[in-house]
């Protein structure tokens, strides 16, 4: 067990008898779900990019479609929450959808909402946007606790799901934060213009600011729905208390205001992003596998 000071390790200024550069571990390996992650990010956000310019100037139709309806070759992945909408408004189920939202289901009944950490072009904008924040203040942009009760998020799903059943139309189609920037990169190809919905998306980033994933963590219907199917996901965050030495780094660290140190981050609202991992400086926490 290493002896810490605890407050100034809060701070983030000493760690005595250890010195290290953020990111690394005790093993001295170097960590970094983050930049893997951002990697993950760009590469999804391309292939966004990537699918009108093939399709529309070079008639190459193999990936077709945008973060709610995409197709790659014959594999084809639809939304849940969208198809689920679509279902609920239209009284009808369509077998294709369905087989277009089994893969999306599975992934997130294993692995956890990992597409809003992971592919989300959301999670893209709100990563770069902290990197300039963190250029301009110097400083690294911290998340803000949680200024709402986490649980807000159920009462959105259902209420989203309720008023789209009252409407008879699939809002989040219309509106999801995702699905908006699939559109508008496709619009901007296309016609060299942007669509006024996409000030959806400004305000979410907004919001970012204001509080770190504010969007994500309360308000997003897609979010609550994958956190749902992954409550009893296989790939957790687990802590192992006898090496954490309670410096509190990863409950910084994390964007979704979870304390991974107290096994918050097998809790639903858990997006298996890493950072916490990557924060960790004695290696306390890992990915684990499997129900225990
Ligand atoms: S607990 Fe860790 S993996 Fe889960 S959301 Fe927070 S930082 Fe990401
Ligand atoms: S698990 Fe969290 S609190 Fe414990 S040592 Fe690692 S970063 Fe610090």
């Amino acid at each position: 067990m290493f002896n810490l000071s605890i407050p100034l390790m809060q701070q983030g200024v000493v760690m005595k008898g250890v010195s290290r550069t953020p990111g690394s571990s005790r093993t001295g390996k170097r960590r970094s779900y983050g930049r893997l992650r951002l990697v993950t990010l760009l590469l999804a956000f391309s292939l966004i990019i990537a699918a009108p310019i093939l399709n529309f100037r070079y008639h190459i139709d193999f990936i077709q479609g945008w973060y709610q309806s995409v197709s790659i070759g014959n594999l084809w992945f639809v939304s849940p929450l969208e198809g689920l909408e679509t279902i609920l408004t239209s009284k009808g189920i369509y077998g294709p959808l369905l087989v277009g939202m089994l893969l999306p289901v599975v992934l997130a009944s294993l692995l956890g909402r990992v597409f809003c950490s992971w592919i989300c072009p959301i999670s893209l904008l709100s990563e770069l946007l902290e990197r300039v924040i963190r250029l301009v203040r110097r400083r690294r942009y911290r998340a803000a606790g949680n200024p709402l009760p986490r649980q807000i998020l159920w009462f959105v799903l259902v209420g989203e799901l309720l008023l789209a059943m009252i409407l008879g139309a699939p809002i989040f189609v219309f509106l999801s934060p995702p699905g908006l920037v699939g559109r508008e990169i496709m619009l901007l190809v296309m016609f060299g213009t942007l669509a006024l919905e996409g000030i959806v998306v400004i305000l979410v980033l907004i919001m970012h600011l204001v509080s770190k994933r504010f969007f994500c963590r309360y308000l997003c219907p897609l979010g609550a729905l994958l956190a749902l199917l992954g409550q009893r996901r296989q790939l957790k965050v687990e802590v192992d208390h006898e090496e954490c030495v309670q410096c509190g780094r990863c409950k910084l660290a994390c964007p979704m205001g979870l304390d991974p140190a107290r096994q918050e981050g097998g809790s639903a609202y858990c997006w298996n992003c890493g950072d916490c991992l990557d924060s960790c400086q004695v290696d306390a926490l890992h990915f684990s596998w499997g129900q225990k």
